[in-house]
């Protein structure tokens, strides 16, 4: 064998894909399965606080007494249907720090897809400066409009469009998603 063969260079990940993947481990203790997602909040290279999709403390989770759906009906006639048992990662990772009071004010949020109206807009008002986020959500162009619009940058990580179970229905599908 020659010496002169080079070996591979280890490639240590980046710290966006360091973080995305320690997120993806906190997903895994998510309680709904129509959404395990997690999120990780660091500042300074450092991880702050972490969150899941789940239940609020001591209600039921889906995985055991089945999700809570609602509709919604959007302004073009079509229908969504949303588990709303849970509190969302990216906002468990804020009560999170809440409670612990650990400021969030120039923080980094990372989480599996572009956050919800919602969630947008407690990320907007607890000071994150920088989204990261592995996919993209089929509904985030809103969330996208006012991160840019208040100067959030927002990267993705694929841009590839997170898939998950009945994300776009008409009514028939509801009552088979319910089974
Ligand atoms: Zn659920
Ligand atoms: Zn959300």
């Amino acid at each position: 064998m020659s010496n002169t063969k080079e070996k591979t260079k280890y490639i240590r990940p980046s710290w966006d894909e360091y973080f995305i993947e320690l997120a993806d481990t906190v997903a895994k203790r998510a309680t709904c399965d129509r959404g395990r997602s997690g999120c990780v909040i660091t500042k300074d290279r450092q991880i702050l606080v972490t969150g899941y999709v789940g239940s609020p403390k001591g209600l039921p989770h889906c995985d055991d007494v089945g999700h809570l759906f609602k509709k919604v009906i959007h302004d073009d006639g079509h229908i969504t249907q949303h588990c709303v048992r849970t509190v969302h990662a990216e906002q468990n990772a804020i009560t999170q720090a809440a409670r612990r009071g650990i400021a969030l004010d120039g923080a980094t949020l990372y989480c599996r897809m572009t956050p919800c109206r919602t969630c947008a807009m407690l990320i907007i008002n607890c000071g994150i400066k920088r989204v990261v986020c592995e996919k993209k959500y089929h509904a985030g162009a809103e969330s996208e409009a006012m991160f840019n619009e208040v100067g959030i940058k927002l990267k993705y990580i694929s841009e590839d469009i997170q898939q998950y179970a009945g994300q776009n229905i008409d009514n028939s599908d509801i009552f088979k998603d319910r089974d």
